[in-house]
């Protein structure tokens, strides 16, 4: 199956039409005024004794006099300056003249045509500009489609909405490409079902839901899933990012959302795929001077459409976000977006499966393991699971390899989640060592704890996102609940690196920012999301504001209770911190070798650690 007709106007011949008009009308009025003043510098005045020059060296070819004076034409080849077909010069009483011409075998004319031929003046004048516009027309047709995404016939596109066709041919992807989300995947195949049978199910009566909303993060494959389902459908395809409908001005927008459905309708069956749709589906507030116009304007338009088209024609709307909780409730209810179809981060099985579909793509040595580097990635997207694998491939070229190796790959998990290897940046040994000390501190408490993930590599190299080094820890499998003592023993982890500095140095350093955070992170969803103290028990006391962005929160509980809420988390810390102490204080010796040994080393995997630790 090929291209789909991606002509949306009625007429095209009348755009084309207008086009070329105006394209005539420019180049009649440029050889009415541009070119005859041009042409006024083709005769040109040289004084009488130039003349003469030009009769000596028998270069002139046919002459001409009325009262004013003399009107010549030199020879061709002979070298005149741009432009000049004629010369002109005055009259002078010159008795011989006529016999050194007649010598000189000049043709003595009754006029001088002072303009090229008939035929060079079409093509000059009429036949290059016309080309060279029509081209000119082509390759703008061609780089404005360009943009819209659309392949299709040029100069029709002028005026009208950017909403694009696609067909299988051009997204090119399939199911196959998606890897793991399988639930969405099913729920997705129904709607290709349908696209292929709809009489099936118009025999027995089911209308399929008008909409599907494909809600996660970000990075996790909505919009190649959208793709997908059009690669599978065989139908056209419209797709239009939510952002290509905010427009600077008033309306257009609205219009935009009229003309893609009016489109979409001509070609059911047909899938219309709006990508990032909380940009004009956010709730309508009407507060605001003003307010914003535009995008309730469009959303309107979107509502309306979306209730107006027959759902039994076979027209299925897309559309992707990762704030469904910003959407607009108007949107959700029933017969507009009423299927919802989650689209979460992959899980181990997911991961690994993810890292082999873009593991086709490069060349691996076959020792290659992926369930490893899946396992090592626990939260990382299908984006950044394709990142890594191509960050693998540009390393194992930069280190001048043919093949992916498997330390290719567990360096660039390491670069997506901490950054590159800044090798110049000069750290002094007295802040390695502090750095040491600090990494082994998390390390040993994790490893002296039950339940913590084992530690898989511990480094002291510093990392272009400035951290100076991190402890690295890969749990065995894939971990869904976390209970109060894991979460209890991960805020100790999280402190170690702290209280090995403080046990160490008597001194603490600004490096253990980021786990403070982290630490006061997992205590306060403790406290107020899990239900994990014994003051407050099993009650919320803040809500999730954007689940897939960032989870961000906000408090939901009298300014009393808040300031109950903070004592709580920092006494939740504070033990951790003393029982992190506690651990360090005890190991001290180990704590001492292990990280003299860093030190020297800068980076030891969780073998070596393990090996010095239990050794005697
Ligand atoms: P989203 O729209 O959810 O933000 P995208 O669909 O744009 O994410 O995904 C970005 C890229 O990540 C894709 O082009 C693909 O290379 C990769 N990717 C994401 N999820 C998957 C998956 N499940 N299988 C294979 N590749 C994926
Ligand atoms: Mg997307
Ligand atoms: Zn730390």
């Amino acid at each position: 199956m090929g291209v789909k007709n991606t002509n949306p106007d009625k007429n095209p011949r009348k755009s084309f039409f207008y086009y070329y008009g105006i394209v005539l009308l420019v180049v009649f009025l440029l050889n009415t005024f541009l070119v005859p003043s041009m042409m006024g510098r083709s005769v040109k005045e040289v004084s009488y004794d130039q003349f003469l020059h030009f009769v000596e060296a028998n270069q002139v070819d046919m002459v001409y006099q009325d009262e004013e004076g003399l009107m010549f034409t030199v020879k061709e080849g002979v070298e005149k300056e741009w432009g000049v077909t004629a010369y002109k010069t005055g009259l002078w009483p010159d008795a011989s003249l006529t016999d050194r011409l007649l010598a000189a075998g000049v043709t003595f004319s009754q006029e001088i045509v002072t303009q090229p031929s008939l035929l060079s003046t079409i093509f000059v004048q009429w036949i290059i500009p016309i080309v060279l516009f029509i081209a000119i027309g082509q390759i703008l047709g061609r780089t404005l489609q360009k943009k819209m995404g659309s392949m299709g016939n040029p100069a029709m596109t002028f005026g009208k909405s950017n909403a694009k066709i696609y067909a299988e041919t051009e997204t090119g992807k399939t199911f196959g490409d998606v890897a793991g989300q399988e639930e969405a995947k099913e729920a997705l195949q129904e709607i290709v079902d349908f696209l292929h049978n709809p009489q099936k199910y118009a025999e027995i009566g089911a209308t399929l839901p008008k909409g599907a909303l494909l809600v996660g993060p970000p990075g996790t494959g909505k919009t190649l899933l959208a793709k997908a389902v059009a690669g599978e459908a065989h139908v056209p395809f419209f797709s239009i990012s939510g952002s290509e409908f905010v427009e600077m001005f008033v309306g257009m927008g609205a219009a935009k959302v009229r003309d893609l459905f009016k489109q979409a309708n001509e070609k059911a069956p047909c899938i219309v795929f709006i990508d990032e749709i909380d940009t004009i589906g956010k709730k309508r507030d009407g507060g605001g001077i003003g307010g914003n116009d535009e995008r309730e304007q469009t959303l309107n338009q979107l509502l309306t459409e979306m209730d107006g088209f027959d759902g039994k024609k076979g027209v299925v709307i897309l559309a992707a976000t990762n704030r469904p909780e910003s959407l607009d409730q108007a949107l959700l209810r029933p017969g507009r977006f009423d299927r919802r179809i989650p689209v979460e981060l992959p899980d181990l099985k997911g991961r690994e499966a993810i890292l082999k579909v873009h593991g086709k793509e490069v060349k691996l040595e076959d020792s290659v393991d992926f369930n490893s580097v899946a396992r090592a990635t626990s939260g990382a997207s299908g984006a950044e699971l394709a990142n890594i694998v191509n960050e693998a491939a540009l390393r194992a070229v930069r280190m001048g390899r043919h093949l992916v190796t498997q330390s290719d790959l567990e360096e660039s998990v390491e670069v997506v989640i901490a950054g590159y290897q800044r090798k110049d940046a000069s750290v002094s040994q007295k802040e390695k060592r502090i750095v040491a000390y600090h990494e082994i501190g998390h390390a040993l408490v994790a490893a002296c704890q039950s339940n913590s993930a084992p530690v898989h590599k511990i480094t002291i190299i510093p990392r272009t996102s400035g951290a100076l080094g991190y402890t690295m820890q890969v749990e065995a499998g894939e971990r869904f609940l976390m209970s109060k003592e894991e979460a209890l023993n991960k805020i100790a982890t999280f402190t170690g690196g702290r209280a090995a500095e403080e046990f160490m140095f008597q001194s603490i350093t600004t490096g253990a920012s980021n786990d403070i955070e982290q630490a006061t992170k997992i205590a306060r969803a403790m406290v107020t999301r899990y239900g994990m103290s014994d003051q407050f028990g099993m009650v919320a006391l803040e809500t999730v504001n954007n689940q897939y962005l960032g989870g961000d929160t906000s408090m939901v509980c009298a300014p009393e209770t808040a300031k109950a809420v903070d004592d709580e988390v920092i006494a939740i810390v504070k033990e951790q911190y003393q029982k992190a102490l506690g651990i360090l204080k005890s190991h001290a010796a180990k704590l001492n070798e292990l990280s003299e040994y860093l030190l020297e080393r800068e980076t030891i995997t969780g073998e070596e650690f393990m090996e010095i630790l239990e050794r005697e």
